[in-house]
């Protein structure tokens, strides 16, 4: 499943793409995705220039100049890719997770620009495009979700007074959308192990210190992820065929019944299921 810095890349391989195109048109082959393709979903783009491409937490944000807005979610397995007319492109991927290489099957909705097309690929089809008329409606769509780790609103203040009297642990809140936006299961793991912290303890426990490295450490995973191209399981390369290297440098996720690679920790890592979610920590140097 793709998580922040996934989307980051796309957004960023996106952004440099179609920043300042104008979309031909719009071809829809099925529109049943985790929200159904509106009707006038082509007829809304066509002819619209894209200012810039941004991102909220998991959500890649198509600005366009006249202030309106489509937000594409790539759900659990959805993928963009780019492919220029009449050339054959060996990647198409603007990402490095999933295929290198435009599927056969799959590709739901395809954008045209001028000498190319981003073509939205999702086997599960739990992604979804949104339309959005003005700011205040995007303002609004995303009022219900926590900061970004990112941001200056995700404080020591913020955390700290969040967790005021809560029993639920650690690693549930890093996964909850209300409270922090972005951080995916992966990262939640890598960044309590960081953090020192086990994930099955309860937010009102923690003291200011161990809230003071969760926020820096959430910020540090985040952000060696994206600059690493991100993570991924398997083997795969984005379209300026640069793999995704990240998953080299996970300390406990996917790593059960390895050692602890804290420098002298005799710990082995454990695999824990907590809130339906794998979760990986070392029970000697975590506390
Ligand atoms: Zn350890």
């Amino acid at each position: 499943m793709p998580e922040l810095p996934e989307v980051e890349i796309v957004k960023q391989s996106l952004d440099r793409k179609i920043k300042l195109k104008k979309i031909q048109k719009v071809i829809i082959k099925n529109r049943n995705l985790r929200l159904k393709i509106p009707l006038n979903f082509g007829k809304f783009l066509k002819n619209k220039i894209i200012k810039k491409v941004t991102r909220f937490s998991k959500y890649i944000i198509l600005q366009f100049t006249n202030e309106s807005f489509c937000i594409v979610h790539l759900g659990m397995s959805g993928t963009i890719h780019l492919a220029r007319k009449n050339k054959k492109n060996k990647f198409t991927n603007t990402s490095f997770y999933n295929s290198p290489n435009l599927p056969k099957k799959h590709n739901h909705v395809e954008i045209y620009f001028d000498r190319f097309k981003v073509i939205y690929n999702d086997p599960r089809r739990f992604g979804f495009f949104k339309l959005i008329k003005n700011k205040k409606e995007l303002y609004n769509r995303f009022s219900h979700l926590g900061p970004e780790p990112f941001s200056r609103s995700f404080n020591l203040n913020y955390v700290y007074s969040y967790f005021k009297n809560k029993k639920k642990n650690i690693k549930r809140f890093l996964l909850d959308q209300n409270f922090v936006s972005g951080i995916g299961n992966i990262y939640a793991s890598e960044i309590l192990f960081f953090s020192k912290v086990v994930p099955s303890k309860k937010v009102k426990e923690l003291s200011k210190n161990e809230c003071k490295k969760i926020i820096y450490f959430s910020i540090k995973v985040l952000k060696k992820a994206i600059k690493k191209g991100g993570s991924s399981i398997r083997d795969f390369k984005n379209i300026s065929g640069v793999d995704g290297s990240f998953q080299n440098e996970f300390k406990v996720y996917q790593r059960e019944n390895l050692n602890c690679l804290k420098y002298k920790c005799q710990g082995k890592i454990k695999k824990k299921i907590i809130s339906n979610r794998s979760t990986f920590f070392c029970d000697i140097c975590q506390k």
